[in-house]
């Protein structure tokens, strides 16, 4: 089969990777959608300096959709054929965060295994998942589309889920990075808060695209984000800051943003530092560093789909132009996500 392969030297389409046999307990799946996440050109970055937490070589795609294709011995219950989102943080499902199904928080690995991130991913005709329970029926969205659902729509909602409390009627809540994570986080802010959302993003594109996904005031991060993000904010501080950048310029915006008791949540991994200190964040604000959600977020994701409360922007290409969704993915063009269709 076609498969977009990193190796130590960078990533490259492969024609003769094998169809790989699901044995005990795995299924193999027929990748309807495979989309692509600036975590893959952080992974391809850090390989090529010789930093990566994974080893090369794998195939890319963590934000997986497909088709049951075949089960190995001991799979039962998964109908050959169910359209299924592929859930991407594989832990150890034996620990107390796997038991509750938070494998994103696994407490046995030190690091986080998946397709598409040390394991063989979705950016490929076929793709091994190890066990049923990474498998979420997608009902009647359409596998293509859905694909951003299992990252790009579950990481923001897991942000935004923990920092419920906060986000009541009459708050603000600030999203920064409005592009593939942040178009979806916008959506859910909307369909599970009454809260006021502003916007912030390099991309002038990107804050049209905002105001049009319900943001209620949009700020250019030019040098004078900070005025004019406090001025969007009316003079007080947010309630909440979902940064899905984590660079040093949007986490200094952002810590100066968030109220005290508030909350800031730094989901980006562009590698910023924060100061962690008193005097650098308002009183008693809590920093987090999220890591994508629980299998059971996911169905809450899908089930926000099938309502029509959250749906991706989505540009689909086959595999044979990923170079050109990556293109666009670094250099800020996209609407929404680049969707890899290997099966046309
Ligand atoms: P993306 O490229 O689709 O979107 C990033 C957006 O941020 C773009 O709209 C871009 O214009 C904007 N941006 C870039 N620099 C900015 C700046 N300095 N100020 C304001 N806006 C800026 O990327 P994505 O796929 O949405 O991923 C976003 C980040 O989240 C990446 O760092 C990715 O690795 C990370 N991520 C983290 C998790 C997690 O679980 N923690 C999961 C998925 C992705
Ligand atoms: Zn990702
Ligand atoms: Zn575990």
């Amino acid at each position: 089969m076609h498969a977009y392969r990193l190796f130590a030297d960078g990533p490259r389409l492969v024609a003769d990777q094998p169809v790989p046999e699901p044995r005990e307990g795995e299924i193999l799946v027929k990748i309807a959608g495979a989309g692509a996440c600036h975590s893959d050109l952080h992974v391809i970055d850090a390989t090529a300096a010789d930093t990566s937490f994974f080893t090369p070589p794998f195939t890319l795609g963590h934000e997986n959709t497909g088709w049951v294709a075949a089960v190995g011995p001991g799979v039962r219950n998964v109908p050959i054929g169910e359209a299924v989102a592929i859930y991407c943080a594989w832990g150890c499902g034996r620990c107390r965060a796997c038991a509750v199904s938070a494998e994103n928080y696994c407490e046995a690995q030190q690091l986080l295994l998946g397709g598409g991130l040390g394991r063989d991913g979705g950016m490929a005709t076929h793709m091994i998942v190890p066990a049923a329970r990474y498998l979420v029926p997608l009902g009647e969205l359409e596998p293509r589309d859905a694909a951003p659902l299992t990252d790009a729509g579950l990481t923001p909602y897991h942000a935004i889920k923990r920092a419920a409390p906060l986000l009541v009627p009459g708050a603000t809540a600030v999203v920064i990075g409005v592009g593939g994570l942040g178009h979806m986080a916008l959506q859910i802010l909307r369909a599970t808060s009454a809260v006021r959302v502003i916007a912030v993003d390099l991309s002038p594109a990107k804050l049209d695209a905002a105001r049009a996904l319900g943001a209620d005031a949009t700020v250019l991060a030019d040098g004078d984000a900070l005025a004019r993000a406090r001025e969007a904010l009316r003079g007080r501080a947010a309630d909440a800051v979902f940064d899905f950048v984590g660079a040093q310029s949007t986490i200094d915006l952002g810590r100066k943003l968030v109220r005290a008791d508030g909350e800031f949540a730094i989901v980006g991994l562009a590698g910023g530092v924060m100061p962690y200190a008193q005097g650098k964040i308002a009183w008693g604000a809590r920093v987090s560093t999220p890591f994508y959600g629980s299998i059971a977020e996911l169905r809450e994701v899908i089930a926000l789909a099938a309502r029509g409360d959250l749906r991706a922007h989505v540009t689909r290409f086959p595999l044979e132009r990923i170079g050109e969704a990556y293109a666009a993915l670094h250099d800020g063009t996209l609407d929404g996500r680049a969707v890899i269709t290997p099966n046309g």
